[in-house]
């Protein structure tokens, strides 16, 4: 251990476990590069006043948990928080939806800062998967991006996943449900912070953890009665997309988002592992969000999926993805001479597309090849001076343990036969 520690909230990815990392992001972004989402990275901080008013000045992300900073230039930076906001500026400022080819659909991947109190499951340093599609309203569009997170989770094995759904209404209905809410709100028996929160956001009292909170939102109007007839048919369509597709759902009444912006569909992924962190993805509709920070009127869909909570949801399932062997073929010289032989052969196989690895520092057999069994490669190659003498090395069958001499020529010719 050196006289550092990684910090607070944060923890590092170490092989084994890494390459489950690798492989959950790979197979949430494969059914999208499959459907027509390219791949965007933004920089892992913005303006910080791009968040305030892209995820909003009321919600938890911007008000307790940005990470931010003044630059020696005098800047005011924020470490990102989520995606949507950047992504959407940076597809803004490069046009992309003026290019006459909408929805813009886009995926990316990367790192995100939140200043949370740590627990299992919850992070200050994360890693998500997203999908942003930008620039139409159109059912199939909501049903795609839910249909394609669910396949995400299924390639993985996943099961115990629940989808929940619900929608937010839109311009139209929403604010008259958020004043009925309000009214019914400033009624009950709450503290100062709710309060204040009625008053701003009083979709997210309804997504308050606490029981003696919950206990007094029974009869709370619920939007589902306030929706306008073009949000019904909407949501209607949707969920019959969703059907159609064999995606299973429950209707949850309570899922919020809490801003403005926030229309129509809006859904979150559970999975029953996780105990308190529950939520592995979440998304929804976007319609005002391009018009809050100074863009046209874009309606938008997208999602975000957490890869540290997919990663846990995992092994709550007992899932051990089938990794593909990092190495195929790991070589052990005995000897000067074969050294250089075998470095030879293994850059050959290297550049043939095999993936091999070598025993270096010039150690004995049984070291090495104990260094091979822990590699996980397929076959072993050892060469002696006996072997070179004769042109040949010995191929070793790591799996059934036989072992066979392969002219030297032939070594290639041979590991690429056997393993296809
Ligand atoms: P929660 O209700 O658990 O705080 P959230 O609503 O803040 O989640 P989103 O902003 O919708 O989460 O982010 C999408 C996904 O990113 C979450 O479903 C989760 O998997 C992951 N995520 C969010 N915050 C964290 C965190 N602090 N640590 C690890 N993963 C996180
Ligand atoms: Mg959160």
């Amino acid at each position: 251990m050196s006289t550092f520690q990684a910090p607070k909230g944060t923890y590092d990815l170490t092989p084994p476990r890494s390459a489950t990392f690798l492989a959950v992001r790979e197979a949430i972004a494969a059914p999208l590069r499959d459907s027509g989402y390219g791949y965007i990275e933004t920089p892992g901080f913005e303006n910080v006043e791009l968040f305030a008013r892209g995820v909003g000045e009321s919600t938890d992300i911007v008000t307790k948990e940005m990470y931010t900073l003044t630059t020696k230039g005098g800047d005011q930076l924020a470490l990102r928080p989520e995606g949507t906001a950047s992504v959407l500026r940076a597809a803004l400022e490069a046009n992309l939806h003026k290019a006459g080819n909408l929805p813009v659909k886009l995926w990316y991947s990367g790192s995100y800062y939140r200043y949370e109190r740590p627990q299992a499951g919850r992070y200050r340093h994360f890693s998500q998967v997203g999908a942003e599609a930008i620039g139409t309203e159109d059912p199939v569009l909501d049903a795609e991006l839910i249909i394609l997170a669910d396949q995400a989770y299924r390639s993985l094995g996943l099961r115990q996943f629940r989808i929940l759904l619900n929608s937010l209404g839109d311009k139209e209905c929403r604010p008259v449900y958020r004043e009925a809410l309000q009214s019914f709100l400033r009624d009950l028996d709450l503290d100062e912070e709710t309060r204040r929160r009625i008053e701003i956001n009083p979709l997210r009292v309804l997504d308050d953890k606490r029981a003696d909170v919950q206990k007094q939102l029974t009869d709370a109007p619920k939007l589902r009665d306030y929706l306008c007839d073009a949000c019904k048919a909407y949501h209607e369509e949707v969920r019959a997309l969703l059907t159609a597709a064999g995606v299973v759902f429950e209707d949850d009444e309570k899922l919020v988002r809490g801003l403005d912006y926030y229309t129509r569909t809006t859904f979150e992924f559970v999975h029953d592992g996780l105990g308190a962190q529950s939520a592995v993805g979440g998304g929804g509709r976007y319609d005002g969000l391009s018009e809050m920070i100074g863009g046209p009127e874009l309606p938008s869909v997208g999602w975000a999926l957490g890869v540290d909570r997919t990663v846990l949801a995992l092994e709550a399932e007992g899932i051990e993805l089938d990794l593909p062997y990092t190495t195929s073929v790991y070589a052990v010289p005995l000897g000067e001479e074969a050294r250089r032989a075998l470095f030879g052969v293994v850059t050959g196989l290297r550049r043939a597309g095999i993936a091999a690895d070598f025993a270096f520092g010039g150690r004995g057999l049984k070291g090495a090849m104990k260094s091979a069994n822990r590699s996980g490669a397929r076959y072993a190659l050892v060469a002696g001076e006996r072997d070179l003498a004769e042109g040949v090395v010995q191929l070793k069958d790591m799996e059934s343990g036989e072992q066979s001499a392969v002219p030297l020529a032939e070594v290639e010719a041979e590991l690429a036969k056997r393993l296809g």
